[in-house]
């Protein structure tokens, strides 16, 4: 990937809250799988594949969708829902292990697809102690839950059991649509969420409320998204209202990103400096779907990491003038 080569502006253990699996393959394995399994593709080699998948310029949700078509077909199988869910967390599991990282998973419904939503939660539920986190929505912003109830129904579900809950919305969709995700689908984060400072008084409640957005630059660009001009970027908005967030990569091999790639982007074209990369990584860490003791243990990490003392935490999230102070306190 174009992001081995990028200069590191961050180079120490960073969150990322929001990164879809089927947009995260390695081109190698695509092809390790194929041959495994008797598909042909139109080519051999990993680097082709690779520029096959990839968004290189702003383009319409039609062309994004069309860089799935290349593997998909490799990748999915006659697995059952549920085996792929174990499987995912026997996957991260390993990786947790072999790399010292924690890795957990989000079970996404689609809009347009409301009957599977129901499936999605009780998926969430049997599989929360094996390492499913939460539910998500994604998909196409125009499909509102009022005409499709079965999310709506799932979300409350997901409430009512305790199932933690994030919703792609105002990424291309207008603010109504994270005003849904949060009043209808209480949404405890809000994946992209861009389109929120359109809407002075919901962006007002939302920094109140200490809502955390999940913040892809690179996709954000490609998706169309936002404007392809950086320096206008609604994440400046967000630094500079100190509102929480996190920097993602959402789908590293379409938009041939890594969180290296993302990082150097804010640094060069929105003047992120180290403090606010601490900021964020810990208002991300806090926003984290983990346990309430894992969570304290990751933060004790990145405080550590971070050069910073930690501070006496009082149960769950703290908002982001506190964390302020701490980084005043000591920064680098
Ligand atoms: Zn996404």
């Amino acid at each position: 990937m174009a992001g081995n080569c990028v200069e590191v502006a961050f180079n120490k253990p960073k969150v990322e809250l929001h990164v879809h699996l089927d947009g995260t393959i390695r081109p190698e394995t695509i092809l390790d799988v194929a041959k495994k399994r008797g598909i042909a593709l139109p080519t051999d080699s990993a680097e082709d594949l690779a520029r096959l998948c990839m968004l290189c310029k702003p383009a319409t949700l039609t062309e994004f969708l069309c860089k799935f078509h290349h593997f998909m077909h490799v990748i999915a199988g006659d697995l059952t829902p549920d085996e792929v869910v174990d499987l995912v967390n026997r996957g991260l599991r390993a990786g947790e292990n072999t790399f010292r990282i924690k890795a957990r998973s989000i079970l996404c419904c689609m809009r347009h697809m409301p009957n599977w939503s129901m499936e999605v939660v009780e998926l969430c539920k049997k599989y929360r102690h094996s390492g499913v986190v939460a539910i998500d929505l994604a998909g196409d912003e125009s499909l509102n839950c009022e005409a499709h109830p079965g999310h709506r129904k799932a979300f409350e579900e997901a409430v009512r059991s305790g199932v933690h809950r994030t919703v792609h919305a105002g990424e291309v969709g207008p603010p109504s649509v994270v005003k849904e995700a949060v009043e209808v689908l209480k949404a405890e984060r809000i994946g992209h969420g861009y389109r929120t400072l359109e809407d002075r008084t919901l962006y007002e409640q939302l920094l109140k409320k200490n809502m955390h957005f999940e913040v892809c630059p690179m996709s954000s660009k490609l998706t169309g998204a936002c404007d392809p001009d950086f320096t206008k970027h609604p994440l400046i908005r967000f630094k500079e209202d100190k509102a929480n967030y996190s920097l993602n990569t959402d789908d590293p091999l379409i938009f041939n990103t890594t969180l290296d790639v993302d990082y150097s982007i804010t640094q060069k074209y929105m003047n992120f400096t180290e403090k606010e990369f601490k900021r964020l990584n810990i208002n991300a860490a806090k926003s984290s779907f983990l346990p309430e003791k894992e969570k304290k243990d990751l933060l004790n990490r990145l405080f550590d990491a971070y050069g910073m003392k930690k501070p006496a935490l009082k149960g769950g999230t703290e908002n982001s003038r506190d964390i302020q102070l701490i980084m005043s306190t000591h920064s680098e």
